[in-house]
């Protein structure tokens, strides 16, 4: 890759720095490519894997390209899953950190009324699911008439998850005058035909370098039955001894019987897939991803958008029946220049699907002899060992984090105040700016009020002896971010 910073693209300060803290250096390719064709404001579609830098491929120039004193939203992202949108939404929140800007995440499953009063408030950008993006429209709940930016983000997903049409309702809610954003790792004719009808004269971007094409992940199998494939399973995992570990399966219910099994083991593990509670999704996500455990057992869907640098190992439990759904998992590991391993276990009768996705996938799977009884005797003492030492991942967010202490104030909405007030009081305390002043939510009965550059601590004490807008407030650190 030619270029070494981001310096080329002539960023906000505020950006470039968000930039430095997140310590993104160099543009990967598809930064490289696709950042200075949304600057000049031209529709794009991509052809690049999760693991590429996509996000912030989109999420860099439309943090530029954001108006702040704008307060209804300028950008919609539309994502598969819910996970995928609350990713996003974190990353875009890490981008523009510093230049104050606000992003909401709307999915399903999620109270409705809770979503509606984010959106009600200033909101620069909106990343949501595709069912619950329409409600919001349809409700009026979401106003769309100032986007400029559309993103459609896993664009192949989307469809063969079924989302067409609700996409294509989107797109025509929006305004006519628009950038139109299409990121997929595939680009089949169903794509094609979107891009055909909503983009305007797009560039088109392919990053060669997919995922599941990288010759750092080793793809192999494992010929098995369905009955002995728990067995495999252990012995595998014993062989292979990973540091951290995907195991996906086809159903849900599958998924909760390997979890079992691997609790029987004593392994440290956790599961996530469509049937549980989203808040539980979110928490199993962020300890697998904060490496307080090593197994992950999951379906295809719940696993979606998983943006974890350091999985080590992809078990395919059950062979994808879809060639693309393999193109995914594998692309799970092998992210951010490190190596990975794809194991698949396959049955006889799946022989055939196997050479179909090795030919679509480019790639060859190795067919592995299974452990002898022996190698895992011998390798178990270690395996047992190492599945304990779990070593704590960093938090993508806590470089940026660490400045900012967000606070709690007990009135809202309903005691009539609003963010300047906040800002006005605050910025007069001595050696406070506004500068130092981030994110302010307020919601009906509470506000919270980012403090940035260190000051959190200084700023709390001072404001338990001042008032907002004449009233007495209860300030504390808020618990959540
Ligand atoms: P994505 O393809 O958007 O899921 O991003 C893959 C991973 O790469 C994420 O963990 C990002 O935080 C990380 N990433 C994206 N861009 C950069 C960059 N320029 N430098 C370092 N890491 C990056």
């Amino acid at each position: 890759m030619k270029n070494t910073s981001f310096t080329e693209f002539q960023l906000e300060e505020s950006i470039e720095r968000a930039l430095e803290s997140m310590r993104y250096e160099k543009p990967t390719e598809v930064q490289h490519k696709v950042i200075p064709i949304i600057l000049m404001n031209k529709d794009v579609v991509v052809e690049a894997s999760t693991g590429s830098g996509k996000t912030a491929a989109y999420g860099i120039p439309l943090c530029q390209h954001v108006e702040w004193l704008e307060n209804k939203p300028q950008v919609l992202v539309l994502t598969p899953t819910r996970e995928l949108a609350a990713q996003v939404r974190e990353d875009l929140i890490h981008i523009g950190r510093f230049k104050r800007i606000k992003a909401a995440a709307v999915y399903g499953k999620q109270p409705f009324a809770r979503q509606k009063l984010e959106l009600s408030q200033k909101c620069h950008i909106v990343v949501g699911t595709p069912g619950r993006v329409l409600d919001h429209i349809q409700k009026g709940t979401l106003s769309v008439e100032k986007i400029q930016y559309a993103v459609i983000d896993e664009a192949d997903e989307m469809l063969n998850m079924g989302f067409i049409s609700q996409v294509e309702e989107i797109i025509n809610a929006l305004p006519k005058k628009r950038v139109t954003m299409m990121f997929s790792a595939t680009f089949g004719e169903d794509i094609k035909r979107l891009c055909e009808t909503y983009m305007n004269n797009p560039e088109y971007v392919k990053i060669e370098d997919q995922a599941a094409h990288k010759p750092r992940i080793i793809h192999e199998g494992y010929l098995t039955k369905d009955t002995q494939k728990l067995s495999l399973l252990r012995d595998v995992t014993i062989r292979e001894k990973a540091d951290s570990c995907i195991i996906f399966c086809r159903t849900q219910e599958q998924v909760d019987r390997v979890f079992d099994q691997l609790v029987e083991w004593d392994y440290s593990c956790g599961k996530i897939h469509g049937g549980m509670y989203q808040e539980d999704r979110f928490d199993v996500m962020n300890q697998f991803k904060r490496g307080e455990f090593r197994y992950l057992a999951a379906t295809d869907v719940a696993a979606r958008g998983i943006d974890i640098d350091e999985i080590s190992h992809v078990i395919n439990f059950d062979f994808p029946l879809e060639k693309e759904a393999y193109v995914h998992r594998a692309g799970r590991t092998g992210r951010a220049g490190k190596s990975g391993k794809a194991i698949s276990f396959f049955t006889p009768h799946e022989r055939e699907l196997l050479a179909e996705t090795e030919e679509y996938a480019g790639v060859s799977i190795m067919l592995k002899e299974p452990p002898t009884k022996a190698e895992v005797e011998a390798a178990r003492d270690s395996f047992e060992r190492h599945m304990f030492q779990t070593e704590r991942k960093e938090d993508k967010g806590a470089e940026l984090n660490k400045d900012i202490m967000k606070l709690f104030f007990n009135g809202g909405k309903k005691k009539k105040l609003r963010a300047i007030d906040f800002v006005g009081t605050i910025a007069k305390i001595d050696g406070v700016t506004a500068e130092d002043i981030g994110i302010i939510t307020i919601e009906d009965q509470a506000s919270f009020v980012e403090i940035m550059n260190g000051k959190g601590p200084y700023v709390l004490n001072a404001m338990k002896k001042k008032t907002v807008k004449g009233k007495k407030l209860k300030v504390y650190e808020a618990f959540n971010r």
